[in-house]
């Protein structure tokens, strides 16, 4: 038998849904508590991957309630993403980058960014780049990887038989981290809920994960890049690979030579053509 929320529990959903949406999470999962309430259930948003060992305020679960009241109260979570149903990946990111807006959700909008730096590239694309977080040139140009790090994620892709224009390249952090500091956790778990919708409106055949950050939040894995490379992923049905940021390449040339067997692995993935020769 189903039953119905009491009203002021159906308050408190409803605001704190709202608050996740808000923050730009619109999917939600039901998360059923172990300690004998046979019927209780907790809703909380997805995890994005980051909660490994510290509770996060943002991750609580909202609320227990028995899992017939939700069954009845399906209305509270209908509210889907703006670009759902919006079939043109370009039109989609064109929604979510609206979404976005002039974002204030995390500190890092008052620690002197200039502007938002979302993404760029083909909306259509079967292979997508996820980097860390803009740095300076980016911070001032307002596009990802244009800096010394984005000549070398350049002449990666060049050497794949591809161009920058064909593939789509984001961040985890769409603001500049003050003096390019590694992002903190809150502002990934804040900030990658967009990511995650760009990479499902983009829906690519491969990703490619530059450095730990984005591994880690993309995969909810904490371990080193050493463990984490060499191996395909499945993130939510796309074939997900990790390899060293370009950044950290440019620390450490030594390295481009295991980065190239990473994107060799992709080239195959997508059908092109791998040379057998490294690029200079
Ligand atoms: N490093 C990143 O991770 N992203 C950029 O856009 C630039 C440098």
């Amino acid at each position: 038998m189903t039953r119905t929320l009491d009203p002021s529990l159906r308050r408190q959903l409803s605001e704190r849904i709202d608050f996740y949406k808000e923050l730009g999470i619109y999917d939600f999962y039901r998360h059923p508590v172990r300690s004998g309430q046979a019927e209780a259930t907790t809703l909380a948003p997805p995890d994005l991957g980051l909660a490994q060992n510290q509770p996060s305020s943002v991750m609580l679960p909202i609320v227990s309630v028995s899992a017939q009241a939700v069954d009845s109260e399906e209305s509270l979570f209908s509210g889907s993403k703006p670009e759902a149903g919006v079939s043109d990946p370009a039109d989609a990111l064109r929604i979510i980058r609206e979404d976005l807006g002039a974002c204030t959700r995390c500190p890092l909008h008052k620690q002197g960014r200039k502007q938002i730096v979302f993404g760029v590239g083909n909306p259509k694309t079967s292979l997508m780049f996820v980097g860390e977080a803009p740095g300076a040139d980016e911070d001032q140009q307002g596009e990802p990887f244009v800096g010394r790090a984005g000549q070398l994620l350049n002449n990666m892709i060049k050497a794949m038989g591809m161009r920058r224009e064909d593939v789509y390249i984001a961040n985890v952090i769409k603001c500049r981290p003050p003096g390019n500091r590694v992002p903190e956790r809150s502002e990934c778990e804040t900030c990658s809920p967009f990511l995650m919708r760009q990479i499902a409106a983009i829906q690519p055949k491969v990703i490619v994960a530059l450095g730990a950050v984005a591994a880690k939040t993309l995969l909810a894995l904490n371990a080193p890049m050493a463990e984490l490379r060499g191996r395909w992923y499945d993130f939510r049905g796309i074939k997900l690979a990790v390899t060293y940021h370009p950044a950290f390449l440019l620390r450490d040339p030594r390295q481009k030579k295991e980065a190239w067997k990473d994107l060799q692995r992709v080239m195959k993935e997508l059908g092109l053509r791998v040379p057998t020769t490294s690029p200079a």
